[in-house]
């Protein structure tokens, strides 16, 4: 805790172990934390709602409404408060599932309370993130917790590499964006002999997301890179 910082940050810890709920409150408490606990979900949300925490501690197996369904609902209602979710053990889940549904940040146990502390501090550090809960072009959305991605009242069917180059234009509709810049965040690399992939999969993503609906959202742009257009096409 910074010097002459008196107001005290409280934490809401969510976790059905109640032996290391208590371990995990005492760890806290030594490095300066109020801690309160809940033991399950259902809980859990009911506390996190009523704002009186500064930042919450999630497990995600827990009885009644999982974590994963507590951090759901509290992003759902715009609620940022900042979620640290605990996973049980590695690969049981994948850390994007959980920052998908607006978790800040994911520490797998068995893990140190120096380490919990420091991660809490850095997300108190950068407050309570907004992150709409459905991205929006027109009649165009793409939900990135539910990876629902709709025409209208249409679901549309997306792979993976689909789906982030889609996520990657919608939350810049509008905007230009170059090739060489889907090619380094969607697809990790910014080989530029790659380039022709970023046409290929705009051609898909048009067979999905315009063609059938007789509309042309996603525009090329010929030597500049493509724009998703902010009403949808
Ligand atoms: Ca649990």
């Amino acid at each position: 805790m910074p010097q002459g910082q008196t107001r005290t940050v409280r934490v809401l810890v969510v976790e059905d172990e109640r032996r290391l709920a208590g371990a995990v409150q005492r760890g806290l408490q030594a490095e300066g934390f109020a801690v309160d606990l809940a033991f399950d979900g259902d809980d859990g949300l009911h506390l996190a709602r009523e704002g009186a925490y500064d930042a919450v501690v999630l497990d995600l197996m827990l009885p009644g409404l999982s974590g994963y369904q507590v951090c759901e609902r509290l992003r759902a209602e715009e609620n940022w408060i900042p979620v640290l979710i605990l996973s049980a053990k590695d690969g049981e889940y994948d850390l994007a599932d959980g920052l998908d549904l607006g978790a800040d940040d994911y520490l797998t146990k068995p893990f140190s309370y120096v380490v919990l502390a420091a991660r809490l501090r850095a997300l108190l550090r950068r407050g309570a993130v907004p992150r709409p809960a459905v991205l929006r072009a027109g009649d165009l959305s793409l939900d990135p917790a539910s990876r629902i991605v709709r025409r209208g009242e249409t679901d549309i069917d997306l792979t993976a590499r689909e789906f982030a180059m889609l996520e990657y234009l919608i939350r810049r509709a509008g905007q230009v964006v170059p090739k060489s810049e889907l090619l380094d965040h969607v697809w990790d690399t910014s080989d530029t002999a790659d380039l022709n992939v970023v046409e290929v999969y705009a051609g898909y993503l048009r067979r999905k997301i315009d063609v059938p609906f007789g509309r042309a959202a996603l525009q090329t742009l010929r030597g500049a890179g493509y724009r998703l257009a902010a009403d949808g096409g």
